[in-house]
């Protein structure tokens, strides 16, 4: 079967200014990292070029006076917005905010439509993942919601959707958009909501009305490693994938759950997250991935290279080509290998302790509704 690979030197004419967390440069090296790796030269691979997405698209999930504001904003015509969410801090206002949303959204939209049309069964867009824009406010770096309307794309096509995220922080844009409706599972893991933005993802919230039971949360400590997550998502993304039965899975893999990225504290390396892809590769029916958070741009490129390599099934070299060393050590690159090494976090048991209470709790109120 296929995979697409969505990307476009466009994406580079934005940026979110100097000293924003939010590198819009990484999926460069990320791109270029998968090249150099000879990822784009694999007969079933398709590196497929994003076209923007269109206003009334993006009219399915925001609202139109919300959108209004976007692109006054992109224009430069106002640099506040406080009613939508937009201003100095985490939703600045740049030069071509609006194209920039209309292109990682068209991205997300052309891979929902890909594996709908059945021309690839994995279809990956680094660029998107934006994941706690709402309806009519921008949040947490992002402006408009490109996982929500993936995921819109394919239940209007009659589909059954897990969602399933893995930043370091709440899918909670996502999780709101979805929250009575029985058609999509939400599913995320994060860093505790006591701990860190944006606050939400409790144990407690697990849908409502006729979505009672597709909603679950993973709250994790800080300090979670490897091997706590790793047995969090054995307990509970297995059962919940066979008993709810998607279609596509749409996933947000963000990385700013990693040891070294500087806005959480979980303790996660390549190798937990990995073992996550490699789950989602072998399972999923069909597979919507999408980017998501990671500060540490080298960390960024080496994580999705490697998840890009596992989508196709190729065993990548541990060594990071020669022309790539360079780069990556520019961008926060310790070492010359693509993947970390094995780390135990000083806090593991007391993590293991929350994370036993999160899979006990799930399987009390959430597993029953949906078996
Ligand atoms: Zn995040």
């Amino acid at each position: 079967m296929r995979t697409a690979f969505l990307y476009t030197d466009d994406y580079f004419a934005y940026d979110y200014g100097a000293g924003h967390p939010l590198k819009i440069e990484r999926l460069r090296l990320t791109h270029d990292l998968c090249r150099a790796c000879g990822l784009f030269q694999l007969p079933q691979a398709d590196r497929i070029e994003t076209r923007p997405a269109t206003e009334a698209e993006l009219l399915r999930f925001h609202t139109p006076a919300y959108l209004e504001a976007l692109q006054r904003a992109g224009r430069g015509e106002t640099r506040w917005n406080f009613a939508h969410g937009l201003g100095p801090g985490d939703n600045p206002v740049f030069p071509g905010l609006w194209e920039w949303s209309l292109l990682h959204a068209g991205a997300s939209l052309q891979c929902a439509r890909l594996v709908l049309e059945g021309k690839a069964r994995i279809a990956f867009n680094i660029a998107g993942g934006l994941h706690h824009a709402r309806a009519d406010r921008a949040s947490g770096f992002c402006y408009v919601n490109d996982p929500v309307l993936a995921i819109l794309e394919l239940v209007g096509r009659g589909k059954r959707v897990l969602y399933l995220d893995i930043d370091a922080h709440h899918g909670d844009g996502v999780q709101w958009a979805f929250y009575e409706d029985p058609r999509v599972l939400t599913l995320s893991f994060h860093q505790d909501g006591h701990t860190l933005f944006p606050g939400t993802g409790s144990l407690a919230e697990t849908g409502q009305g006729e979505g009672k039971g597709y909603c679950a949360n993973v709250p994790m400590l800080p300090g979670t490693d490897d091997h706590v997550f790793w047995k969090g998502f054995q307990a509970v993304v297995p059962p919940l994938m066979e008993a709810f039965r998607p279609d596509v899975v749409v996933s947000q893999l963000g990385v700013d759950t990693f040891l070294t990225d500087p806005l959480a504290e979980l303790e996660l390396t390549t190798n937990g997250f990995t073992r996550a892809v490699q789950y989602l590769a072998d399972k999923a029916p069909a597979w919507v991935a999408l980017g998501g958070g990671g500060y540490n741009p080298a960390n960024v490129a080496r994580a999705w290279t490697l998840a890009w390599a596992i989508m196709n099934r190729v065993d990548l070299d541990d060594e990071m080509p020669e022309e790539m060393r360079a780069p990556l050590a520019a961008q926060g690159a310790r070492g010359t290998r693509l993947r970390d090494d094995e780390h135990t976090s000083p806090a593991r048991d007391a993590c293991l302790r929350q994370m036993r209470r999160c899979v006990g709790y799930l399987e009390e109120h959430v597993f029953p509704a949906i078996f």
